[in-house]
């Protein structure tokens, strides 16, 4: 396997909900959201590197002191070996796996393993670009929606509310994605920089924005979240 894995924190409480995980963090992505707050993994040159060998060892080691595993990044789909690789995790713990949506193909494999998937939306399809920060084919977005609904053991789409969108945005999101089963909405945060740095002068918009925009689209999902606030 040849995986580039960049952290391993043995002990999370935050990357999968009501679950304390070991996560493991992909080096690289292929989207430059202005909003990124994992920048490191994604602009500046690799330093620790992690064998999955090890990964795989240590999460053994962890035995009954964690409930699963979340994979995470940067964009673990952009990694050619990260099927074999959850593959092999999914034997010792269950699995969650974070993604962008930008590689439906790998996205149709991994929801063979993946007990639990979290999707990134990043903004209505018209405004996906500049949330983005890429180009972006936004008919992958949909395969990879259309996909997790279809195969996805359990999932969620997910949103940070950055204060540049507006609660219409989030409107029309929910729009897109109807029917699904549960949507969060993620407060913006600028603990420890953003990719862009203008973005670091953004003030997080006041929880109340967030519930208020969550109890408008409620109807659409069979969960509507508010989280980080
Ligand atoms: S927030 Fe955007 S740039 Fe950062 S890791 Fe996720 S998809 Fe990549």
């Amino acid at each position: 396997m040849d995986m580039l894995i960049a952290g391993f924190k043995p002990d999370s409480m935050v990357d999968w909900r009501g679950k304390i995980v070991a996560t493991v963090f992909t080096y690289g992505c292929n989207f430059r959201c202005p909003f990124c707050h994992n920048f490191y993994l994604v602009t500046e040159k690799m330093g620790e590197r992690y064998d999955e060998e090890e990964i795989i060892a240590r999460v053994e080691e962890l035995g009954d002191w964690i409930d699963g595993v979340c994979i995470t990044g940067g964009e673990p789909t952009m990694h050619k070996d990260i099927v074999d690789f959850v593959k092999e995790i999914r034997k010792i713990k269950p699995v969650k796996i974070d993604t962008n949506g930008s590689n439906p193909d790998t996205l149709r494999e991994l929801l063979r393993f993946a007990d639990y998937v979290a999707m990134d939306i990043k903004a209505p399809k018209g405004r996906y670009e500049e949330l983005a920060g890429v180009p972006v084919n936004i008919e992958k977005i949909e395969r990879s929606v259309q996909l997790i609904k279809k195969y996805a053991r359990d999932y969620e789409f997910r949103t940070t509310f950055v204060p540049v969108l507006k609660k219409e945005d989030i409107v029309d999101i929910a729009s897109w994605l109807v029917p699904s089963k549960r949507y969060v909405i993620q407060q913006f945060s600028t603990g420890g920089g953003t990719l862009d740095p203008s973005y670091s002068q953004l003030k997080p918009l006041d929880p109340i924005v967030l519930r208020s925009a969550c109890e408008e689209i409620r109807g659409n999902f069979e969960e509507c979240i508010v989280a980080n606030v």
